[in-house]
């Protein structure tokens, strides 16, 4: 726990004041929260809703923007021209990151790895690389299968050595004080689902390097709300992914001031959905983006909210989910995405027109 921390939090009621912590204002919050109506009908099993992160507003939204305001806040406080971060080739983290430092007249340097081995023009130019470049950023191309932390504080310390004052971001944005957004979101979420009397049964979302689920647990076990929190994930194995996400939820607690909160058991992840490996939609995948596309007009990602939709859409299909229950997606975004993968979505579009 930090200094500043143990100072701040003498009594257990301040657990859920996060305006203890400093934060740039950046996302438009907050973020819609919608019924979907097609979706459901065809699914013909619960009611289906979505939470609109990917309409958080910065160079066409996403999650990793709630991190973001709290970690680009910290590096402000220390004076920061630089941040670096790091990702996959088409990293919505990395494109959020640009464009964050653009607004906030910093330099952002990005090392981007090259996970799926794709051979192809868009992939490798187009969608998040495009934008990031946009934006200003400037990028290093790393092999697949580093240790891309490791390799991103290298880069930083040499920049160091020649006097800039560089932030460095995990990848994703998931440390304890990007977790923070997701305790923000599960505020704002449950303020707006008691707003209109929703009670909500489950959420579902994809998650990857952890951030978002870690911190949507805090908040929904600090409030003691109840509800039951399902990560789909895109990479890890489930006890991997599992003990990741419990790590990170831990380490936010220790920052909040609510050790224990809590537990191992209310981390759960379902890893059925990753298909080949991260980065490489699967036909699930693919079948997910276009139900939401032409069912409900709403764009997911063939990385990460395409596979957390193919969990939910098979959960339901599956039972697990049912007539009656009430279940929240949460949109995580990365449509810009969608650009960089012409490849593998002109094949969906021939195969899944049927559902226009
Ligand atoms: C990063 C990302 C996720 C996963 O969130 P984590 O906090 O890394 O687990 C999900 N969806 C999209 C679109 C993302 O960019």
């Amino acid at each position: 726990m930090s200094v500043c921390c143990k100072v701040l939090l003498p009594l257990p009621s301040a657990v859920m004041h996060l305006a203890r912590f400093p934060r740039v204002h950046l996302a438009h919050l907050p973020t819609p929260l919608e019924r979907l109506d097609r979706l459901s009908a065809e699914l013909a099993g619960p009611e289906i809703w979505i939470k609109r992160d990917d309409c958080t507003g910065l160079s066409t939204g996403g999650n990793k923007t709630r991190k973001l305001e709290f970690l680009m806040a910290e590096a402000q406080a220390v004076g920061a021209d630089c941040v670096m971060t790091q990702g996959a080739t088409q990293s919505n983290h990395a494109r959020q990151t640009a464009a964050f430092a653009a607004k906030l007249g910093m330099q952002c340097h990005l090392l981007l790895e090259d996970r799926t081995g794709y051979d192809d023009v868009n992939y490798h130019h187009n969608g998040n690389v495009l934008l990031d470049v946009m934006h200003g950023a400037t990028t290093e191309i790393r092999g697949p299968g580093l240790d891309m932390n490791a390799e991103l504080e290298a880069v930083a310390e040499h920049r160091r050595s020649t006097g800039q004052i560089v932030y460095t971001i995990p990848g994703g944005g998931s440390n304890a004080t990007g977790a923070l957004g997701y305790v923000n979101c599960a505020l704002e979420l449950v303020a707006q689902a008691n707003e209109r009397s929703l009670c909500i049964d489950h959420i579902v979302h994809a998650t990857g390097s952890a951030g978002t689920q870690a911190g949507l647990i805090v908040g929904l076990r600090a409030m003691n709300t109840g509800i039951p929190l399902l990560g789909i994930g895109v990479r890890a194995l489930q006890e991997a992914q599992e003990s990741n996400v419990y790590k990170l939820a831990t380490a936010t607690c220790e920052k909040l001031g609510c050790p224990g909160v809590v537990q191992r058991h209310d981390v759960v992840a379902n890893t059925d959905y990753v298909g080949q490996g991260y980065g490489i939609p699967a036909d699930d995948t693919l079948e997910a983006i276009a139900l939401f596309a032409q069912l409900e007009g709403i764009l997911l990602d063939p990385v990460y909210s395409g596979k957390g939709a193919a969990g939910l859409i098979d959960l339901v299909r599956k039972g697990q989910f049912t007539k009656g229950q009430r279940v929240v997606f949460l949109h995580t975004g990365g449509s810009a995405a969608l650009f960089g993968y012409t490849h593998c979505l002109d094949r969906m579009t021939a195969a899944d027109k049927a559902h226009v």
